[in-house]
Order: structure tokens, then C-alpha cells, then sequence
């Protein structure tokens, strides 16, 4: 028959989401189950699907039934107990339900007056999310300061590097007195070949990334302090200077709350003591993933020193139950993102735009069009409030805390690396690592690999060895997590 506009009637909708939910649910119920990692090779799905697409439409139990054979073997089940991997990716009932509203309602609300709840909404809740993380006034949009959700960390970092770029060009021309069209264009292209982004060794690969796509020089200020792996302001200061002294403008840097190798969190007092020197450098914080902490008070010293950052990142899809995409970004002064990304062509403009009563999100961000990413936000604060927030995270970090007892308590095996940072403990295996040196100098003088292929060994017989070894030690691991149930969500295996 005819498929309805929407693909299926009203009933089997009904039908269809009750058979999902249910299926999720299951799906939770029983995760510890399954394996944490797919043992399929790759190009499976290639071989179980049909090469090409449906000529005609299928039913809905026809398409559920391919999520269990086609789908579940391909999948890493991030949200298993025993995932250990990298950070924490959470979701959330709630969160899926407000994805479901958001995809219901699909808006691609770029401007106020294409759907006005959808800006509002987030406006709400970047405020709520400001207080609550305790970050200083001036990020509230009562002032001249906000909020806007995007997708990444990354996406947020090179958003914030494209308006620091443009508002040092601005700057720079202000103070030169340039004014005719032509010679803006012209000394514009001057100041920004002389352009340098600048991130820590120990920042995400993200900063590097941005200022590839923002077209500017890329230096890292190295970190000297291996045991907290935290940028100095002399270190900074050093820099800036050494690129001063090469003829080279430093325009923008990334700090960190909470690194992506050891959670490291940089030392922003001695930095603010730097940056006060240099007002034209914008300064970043990304604190993707350890920025969830900050809702508990006793973090709240770190959330007041944001004052002395142009902008702060962090992203409750990795640790504050919100599914991803969610990134939320914060300025100080909007006016430093609008003045350099909003482009108003005539289809693009209206009589509230015009007024400046309201906000456009489009031009706080790289694409026009976004997402209702809001409302997740909204459902998952409303419905764990914000002590049951400050309650969940407060548990992942005792147990981060509980872990690395559990660590120290085997320093015949385990050795700590980094001690407990929010949720991670940094920590390497003992034995691995010495049988890997005896690897790496087996006295037969070939093989000068490069660093980074060290850890693959390159004899068969002495790669069986290594992989039972590390059996071993696995499942030695495995034999503590187990006595001790959930803890993994919030730590990283390194080295293993
Ligand atoms: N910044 C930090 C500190 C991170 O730890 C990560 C990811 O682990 C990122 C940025 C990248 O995040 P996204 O995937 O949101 O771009």
C-alpha cells in the first residue's frame, strides 16, 4: 500500500517507539552480559547486508529485528560495566527522550524567530548550567556574556580560534588606523600569516586541529612538570616572548581542567598573571571532560578562576548523563563571536534580529542550522536535579578514589603514574613493561623503530609471550574490578 507521509501510520508509530523502548530497556537490563567488544572482522556488515538499497519500503518489525543481528555484533557497548576505555560517553533515559522530541519537532532553528523556543530553551538552560557549575557572572547572558550547545569540544575550539583570529586582525587594523576596504583585506592577510596558536604538549590534538582549519601556525608550550603535567605562566610567558622575538603573534591559547592524558589541570593563577600582559591573546578552557565536576562546590575554586578565560568548554556527553552531542560553550563577551560570525544576507533577516532583542545562535557557531539539543539538557537537569547531578558525580570520583587504592594495594603488578584526578587514575603494569624493555634491547642490534611503534613486537614467538602475558594481567585486573562493581566507568587502563 501507500506509505503515509511520515512512514508510518499513527498506530504503528506507537507501536513501533513502545517495541523500542522496550528494547532499549532490555538492551540495559542486560548489558553486563554481552561482551564488551564486537568479534566481527572488518567488513562484516558488507556481507550480511544486501549491496544495495530496498527497492520497496520494509515493515518496522522486519528493519527491528536486523538491530540484534546486524547491529549488536558490530557494536562496542560503551555504556558496559566493563567498558574502560577512554572516557565516559553517558546517556540517560531522559536524554533519549529528549532526542526523540528533538527529532519530532526537527527545527533547524539558526535564528530567534524560526522556532523562538528552541533559542530560549538553551538560553534557559546554558544559564542554569553557568550557575550551577559555579563559573563567574559574567558568563550569564543577562550580562554580555552566554551560552550556546554545539556539538564537540573540538567544534567549540575551533569556533572560539576563527573569532580570536579575527578579533586580533580587528585589533591590530583599529590601532593602525586602517580603514579603506582594499587595505583592510591587504594588511589583514599580513597580520594573520604572522598568526600562532598555541596549546600545551599536554592539550587535546583538537587545538592542533583548529588552527589547521583556521589556516594560522600551531606551537605547543611544552609542560615541564611531570608530576602534575601543568602549564606554568612562566612557560607561557617564555614562549610568547620566543615567538615575539621571531617576529611571530601569538593570538590564542587552549588551557586545560583536566586533560585528556593524565587529567591534569593547569596552573590558571600564574597564567592569569601572563595574560594580563597580553590582552589580545584569547584565552580557552577546555575542560571537556572534568568540567562536569565543577557542580560540586568543593571544585567551585577552579569554576572562579574561569574569570580570567575568554571562553570554557565542557561536554555533558562525556560525564553528566547527557547523551552526545552536547558541548557546551561560554563567553565572556558574545559580542567577540557575532562581531565575527554572523553574516546577514537578506533571506537571513528580520524585524527581531534587527531589534537586538534577541539572540541568533547561528552566529555564535560555524553552521547555520542546529540542532534542539536543549531539551535533553532540560529533561536530564530536571529530572536527576541538580543534587542528584552533584550526587552522581561525587560517586565516580570516590570510586576513581576506591580504584586506586585498589592499585596501590598490588605495587608488586601496578604502579601509579598520575594519582586519582576527578574520575581518572593514571597507572601502568609492572611486568609488561619490563618484559617490554627486554623486547626492545634483545641485544640482536636491527631494528630501530620509531618510537611510536614500539609497543608492537616484532618476533611471533616473543609477541605470544607478551600477549600471555598480558592475559595474565588482565584477567588479574579483572579479578579486582569484579570485586568492586562499576569503578571502571571512570578510570582509564593505560600501558596494559
Ligand atoms: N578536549 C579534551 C580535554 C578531551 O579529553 C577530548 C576528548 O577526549 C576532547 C577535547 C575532544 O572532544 P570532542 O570529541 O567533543 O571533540
Amino acid at each position: 500500500g501507500t506509505i503515509p507521509p511520515l512512514g508510518m501510520t499513527g498506530q504503528q508509530f506507537v507501536d513501533a517507539a513502545t517495541s523500542s523502548a522496550r528494547g532499549i530497556e532490555q538492551y540495559y537490563a542486560n548489558l553486563s552480559k554481552r561482551p564488551v567488544l564486537p568479534s566481527i572482522s572488518p567488513g562484516y556488515l558488507q556481507e550480511l547486508l544486501a549491496g544495495k538499497a530496498p527497492e520497496h519500503g520494509e515493515s518496522w518489525s522486519d528493519i527491528e529485528k536486523d538491530i540484534e543481528t546486524a547491529i549488536m555484533p558490530g557494536l562496542t557497548h560503551w555504556q558496559h560495566p566493563k567498558f574502560m576505555a577512554f572516557f565516559p560517553a553517558t546517556t540517560t533515559f531522559p536524554s533519549m527522550l529528549g532526542e526523540m522530541w528533538s527529532a519530532a519537532l526537527s527545527a533547524p532553528a539558526f535564528n530567534w524567530i524560526c522556532s523562538p523556543v528552541i533559542t530560549e530553551l538553551e538560553t534557559v538552560v546554558m544559564d542554569w548550567l553557568s550557575q550551577m557549575l559555579g563559573l563567574p557572572e559574567s558568563f550569564l547572558s543577562k550580562g554580555k556574556g552566554g551560552g550556546v550547545i554545539q556539538l564537540s569540544a573540538s567544534d567549540t575550539i575551533l569556533t572560539v580560534m576563527v573569532a580570536a583570529r579575527e578579533r586580533y586582525i580587528r585589533r591590530q587594523l583599529e590601532r593602525e588606523g586602517v580603514t579603506e576596504p582594499e587595505d583592510i583585506e591587504d594588511r589583514s592577510c599580513e597580520i594573520r600569516a604572522k598568526l600562532v596558536a598555541l596549546g600545551t604538549d599536554q592539550a587535546h590534538s583538537s587545538t592542533k586541529k583548529a588552527a589547521t582549519v583556521a589556516g594560522t601556525r600551531f606551537r605547543t608550550v611544552p609542560v615541564h612538570h611531570s608530576d602534575t603535567y601543568a602549564l606554568k605562566g612562566y612557560e607561557l610567558r617564555k614562549k610568547i616572548e620566543e615567538l615575539h622575538d621571531k617576529g611571530l603573534s601569538p593570538y590564542y591559547l587552549t588551557v586545560t581542567l583536566g586533560t585528556t592524558n593524565t587529567c591534569a589541570v593547569d596552573d590558571f593563577d600564574s597564567i592569569a598573571g601572563v595574560a594580563k600582559d597580553y590582552p589580545d591573546i584569547w584565552i580557552h578552557c577546555d575542560a571537556a571532560y572534568a568540567g562536569s565536576a565543577l557542580i560540586l562546590p568543593e571544585y567551585q575554586h577552579l569554576s572562579r578562576q574561569m574569570s580570567m578565560v575568554d571562553s570554557f568548554n565542557f561536554n555533558m556527553h562525556k560525564w553528566l548523563l547527557v547523551n552526545f552531542d552536547a558541548s557546551c560553550l561560554y563567553v565572556q563577551t558574545r559580542r567577540d563571536l557575532t562581531d565575527t560570525l554572523s553574516i546577514t544576507p537578506a533571506y537571513l533577516k528580520n524585524q527581531f534580529s534587527d531589534s537586538g532583542l534577541v539572540t541568533d545562535y547561528r552566529d555564535w557557531q560555524i553552521p547555520l542550522g542546529r540542532r534542539f539539543r536543549s531539551l535533553k539538557i532540560w529533561f536530564v537537569i530536571r529530572t536527576f536535579g541538580v543534587a542528584g547531578l552533584q550526587e552522581y558525580i561525587r560517586h565516580g570520583i570516590k570510586l576513581g578514589n576506591l580504584f586506586a587504592d585498589l592499585v596501590r594495594s598490588r605495587s608488586d603488578l601496578f604502579s601509579i603514574l598520575t594519582p586519582p584526578a576527578f574520575g581518572l587514575t593514571v597507572f601502568t603494569v609492572n611486568p609488561a613493561k619490563k618484559h617490554r624493555l627486554q623486547l626492545e634491547d634483545d641485544g640482536d642490534g636491527a631494528d630501530p623503530r620509531p618510537d611510536q611503534d614500539r609497543h608492537i613486537p616484532v618476533k611471533p614467538e616473543a609477541e605470544r609471550a607478551e600477549l600471555e602475558q598480558a592475559n595474565e594481567i588482565t584477567k588479574e585486573v579483572f579479578e579486582i574490578i569484579e570485586r568492586k562493581k562499576e569503578f571502571f566507568l571512570t578510570s582509564t587502563l593505560v600501558g596494559a
